[in-house]
């Protein structure tokens, strides 16, 4: 059986999804109309963290490197491209229809999740089989296989509970506008469904005004849109998204080696930012695009299962050789080291922003029992790598009297240049920590009393929750020491 009883990694999900729409991160998209489904909008405190994973990102590609440039390119590209890129023809997925909930489904996400299931009731082996029966029937695009898979092993839709599913068929996954007064005339656009395409078609306009020679890369983010039809786990699969992407321009003779370069590089990353090794994994693709030589995902253990955060594919000459068919341009390279004009191979790493972002709001939700006093109590926090964490430090007179308001404020700021700080003055203390370990600022400097005196103020450290005295002009060197983006590039 499909259906079951919610797991804990869902209770754990919808945690975190609490969590995130009551402190400020992520709130469904247009609520007062009952939201939309798959979309979301970012709150003060989602896009500080969002801004936070792609100014890192951003700076970890092309800032560390000399051969790294960037780009913005549209949303809206000429509707060639897409027939270039083969997203006209091939951007499907095989669904499939339940006739009595009406529901579709993805068929590689009904079946993964029965797989899932089997997985839990501790049916190992079987589930491995399933998985590999699914996979080698999408090599094949069978599609009455997997039809038959499904109906095979009774698997039943979550809703209706029943089997009674239609034939499985492809849906192609891009969204259509027009554009144009008047309709007779209107052509049809589409809404980018990755960012890619606007590298590749942007390729000698970057190598030549950036002068960059072989090897090089062209780095973007920008948002990407896909009409997704399971569209359940929150940000994991949305919409409307924003993407990260590197494409890297290559000889052919040393397109699997920069492969792996990338593959290690991009995982290094990721354990920099103090995701544990044990939390990721890499996924081989065992169906590969007809074009690609090799891809490779990053995954991450998630609530609810180990998923894809970023893809890194040797996508050889394919792109911009198909460019160069469809617009009759000649789109190549003279390289003066081999004495050859060629169209360079491309290596990407493809990462979404949004992915990452819940993957840092997993890794970092903590619900833990602390010593107050003679005291057990809960606390839940959010551990966020001081570098990414959405407001770097609070500033808290104790009281709002006896001047403590305004030495405090005067410590903002001089701050507030260099740090993003929250001022607070309302509430007990203690009451204030709580609401800053809730949004996971990992310092809290308190003005008192005696900060009057002899200018020093307590910090509180979110994590160990230990407090003490320093001088009022140490409090910008411990900030820059902890947060700056400058101590996480150099650890890469
Ligand atoms: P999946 O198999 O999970 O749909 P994909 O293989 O289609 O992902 P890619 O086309 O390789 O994904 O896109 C690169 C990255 O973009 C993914 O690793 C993911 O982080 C992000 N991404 C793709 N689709 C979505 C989506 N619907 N919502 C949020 N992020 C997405």
């Amino acid at each position: 059986m499909a259906t079951q009883a919610p797991t804990l990694e869902d209770t754990s999900l919808k945690s975190i999804i609490a969590h995130a729409k009551e402190y400020g991160f992520v709130y469904p998209s247009s609520e007062i109309y009952d939201g939309l489904q798959a979309v979301y909008d970012f709150g003060p405190y989602g896009v500080a963290l969002k801004n936070n994973i792609k100014q890192l990102w951003w700076k970890s590609m092309v800032q560390l490197h000399e051969n790294i440039v960037g780009i913005d390119a549209s949303i809206f590209m000429h509707p060639k491209t897409w027939v270039a890129s083969g997203h006209v023809s091939s951007f499907n997925d095989p669904m499939v229809d339940n006739k009595d909930s009406k529901k579709r489904y993805r068929v590689d996400t009904l079946i993964e999740d029965f797989a899932e299931n089997l997985r839990q009731n501790g049916n190992e082996d079987k589930a491995q089989h399933v998985i590999e029966e699914m996979e080698h029937l999408l090599e094949q695009d069978n599609l009455d296989g997997l039809h038959d898979l499904i109906v095979k092993e009774q698997i039943t839709c979550p809703i209706s509970g029943t089997v009674n599913w239609t034939e499985v068929r492809q849906f192609n996954l891009m969204f259509e506008t027009k554009v144009g007064s008047v309709a007779e005339e209107a052509d049809t656009l589409y809404l980018r469904p990755e960012t890619a395409q606007g590298i590749f078609v942007n390729f000698l306009n970057v190598q030549k005004t950036a002068r960059q020679k072989v090897p090089f890369g062209i780095a973007q983010i920008g948002k990407a849109f896909r009409n997704e039809i399971v569209a359940r786990q929150f940000i994991f699969r949305m919409r409307e998204f924003e993407q990260m992407e590197m494409q890297f321009f290559v000889r052919e003779d040393h397109g699997m080696l920069w492969y792996e370069h990338w593959k290690e590089k991009r995982m290094k990353w990721y354990h920099a930012l103090g995701i544990p090794e044990a939390s990721l994994q890499y996924h081989d693709h065992i169906k590969l695009a007809h074009y690609a030589r090799a891809a490779v995902d990053i995954e991450f253990n998630f609530p609810f299962g180990k998923k894809e955060i970023e893809g890194i594919h040797y996508r050889t000459d394919f792109d911009l050789k198909s460019h160069a068919e469809v617009s009759r341009k000649k789109i190549q390279y003279f390289d003066p080291e081999v004495n050859k004009n060629y169209i360079p191979h491309v290596v990407e790493t493809s990462a979404g922003c949004d992915r990452l972002f819940l993957m840092l709001m997993s890794h970092a939700y903590r619900e833990e029992e602390v010593q107050d006093g003679d005291k057990v109590k809960q606390r839940t926090l959010l551990k966020f790598h001081p570098t990414l964490a959405p407001m770097k430090g609070a500033i808290l007179p104790l009281v709002r009297k006896d001047g403590l308001p305004e030495k405090a404020m005067a410590l903002f700021n001089d701050l507030k240049f260099d740090f993003p700080l929250i001022y607070e003055e309302k509430q007990a203390i203690g009451k204030r920590y709580t609401r800053q370990d809730l949004i996971g600022t990992p310092f809290c400097f308190t003005v008192d009393h005696q900060s009057l005196e002899d200018d020093t103020v307590t910090v509180r450290y979110r994590d160990s929750m230990k407090q003490e005295r320093i001088p009022m002009a140490a409090v910008h060197k411990l900030l820059a020491e902890h947060t700056a983006e400058s101590t996480f590039l150099k650890s890469l």
